[in-house]
C-alpha cells in the first residue's frame, strides 16, 4: 500500500473525482479526511469506504468560507493527530460564460472556490508540513489552465491561477521537503464533466472549439491513479509541476 498511515484531507469529495482519490487513497491505506460542501454526500462516501474496511471521517466544508477550512484541518488534527496529504479538488465551472457577459459575482464565486480555496486549504496546513519537514499538496486545476480555449474566462483564469500558486508553494517550501503539485485534467466523466463536455447547450461561444479533438472521455479512477503518484513517495522528485491527463487532448 502505497499511503499507508498517511492522514490525507480531500476537497470535493462526495463526487467525482474527489471521490475517486478519496477511495483510492482508502485502499491505499490512508486515513482519509473526506471534505466537501454536499455534507449528506460525502458521509455516504466515508460510509463507503468504512463499508469496504478503510478509514475515513466526513467534515462538511466550504472551501469558499475560512471558519469551514479552519475548522476541516483542525478536525483532521484532532482525530488523525496530523495532516501528511492535502488534495485541493474542489471546483465549479462557469457555464462558459465569456469576458463580455461575466459578472462581478460569477467571477468572484468562481476564483473564490477554485482559487482561493486551495490557498485557505494550503495556508492553513504548510505550518503543519514545515514543522514535520514533510507533506504533499496536490491541486486539481485542468487544461483550463493551460489553454484559453476550454472553459469561460473566470474557470480559465481561476485554473491559470491556481497552477501558478503550485508553482510558487512548491518553490518556496521545497526546503521542508513540502511538495506541491498539480493536475490538469481533460474532460473527465463527472457531475461538472457533464457540463464541460457538452457545452454545446450552455451557448459557450468559442471555447471549447477544439471538443472534436478530444480523444475521449476520462474516468474519475483514472485522475485518482495520477493523484496517487504525486502524494505518495513515489513521486519524491517531483514538485511543482503540472500533470496534463487528457488522452492526449492538448497534444493535438
Ligand atoms: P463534481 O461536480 O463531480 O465534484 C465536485 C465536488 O466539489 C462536488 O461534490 C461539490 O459538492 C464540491 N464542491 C463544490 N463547491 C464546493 C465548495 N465551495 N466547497 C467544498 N466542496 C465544493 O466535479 P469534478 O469534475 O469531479 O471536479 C473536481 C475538480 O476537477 C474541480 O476542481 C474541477 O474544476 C476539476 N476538473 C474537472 C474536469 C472534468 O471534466 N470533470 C476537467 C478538468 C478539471
Amino acid at each position: 500500500m502505497k499511503l499507508s498511515g498517511k492522514v490525507a484531507i480531500v476537497t470535493g469529495a462526495a463526487s467525482g473525482m474527489g471521490k475517486a482519490i478519496a477511495e483510492r487513497f482508502a485502499q491505499e491505506g490512508a486515513k482519509v479526511v473526506a471534505s466537501d460542501l454536499n455534507a449528506e454526500g460525502v458521509q455516504a462516501v466515508v460510509q463507503g469506504i468504512e463499508a469496504k474496511g478503510g478509514t475515513a471521517i466526513a467534515v462538511a466544508a466550504n472551501v469558499a468560507k475560512e471558519e469551514d477550512v479552519q475548522n476541516l484541518v483542525d478536525t483532521a488534527v484532532s482525530t488523525y493527530g496530523t495532516v501528511d496529504i492535502l488534495i485541493n479538488n474542489a471546483g465549479i465551472m462557469d457555464n462558459f460564460v465569456p469576458a463580455t457577459e461575466i459578472t462581478d459575482e460569477l467571477w468572484e464565486r468562481v476564483f473564490a472556490v477554485n482559487t482561493t480555496g486551495p490557498m485557505r486549504t494550503t495556508r492553513k496546513v504548510l505550518p503543519i508540513f514545515m514543522e514535520k519537514k514533510s507533506g504533499a499538496i496536490v491541486n486539481i486545476a485542468s487544461i483550463g489552465g493551460l489553454q484559453g480555449s476550454r472553459a469561460g474566462a473566470a474557470y480559465t483564469a481561476s485554473k491559470h491561477a491556481v497552477i501558478g500558486f503550485t508553482k510558487n508553494v512548491g518553490f518556496q517550501y521545497a526546503e521542508y521537503g513540502i511538495r506541491c503539485n498539480a493536475i490538469a485534467p481533460g474532460g473527465v466523466n463527472t457531475n461538472i464533466g457533464t457540463t464541460m463536455n457538452n457545452p454545446s447547450q450552455f451557448g459557450m461561444g468559442k471555447a471549447m472549439s477544439g471538443a472534436s479533438n478530444n480523444p475521449r472521455t476520462g474516468e474519475p479512477e483514472e485522475i485518482a491513479a495520477v493523484a496517487l503518484f504525486l502524494a505518495s513517495d513515489d513521486a519524491s522528485f517531483v514538485n511543482g509541476a503540472v500533470v496534463t491527463a487528457d488522452a492526449g487532448w492538448t497534444a493535438y
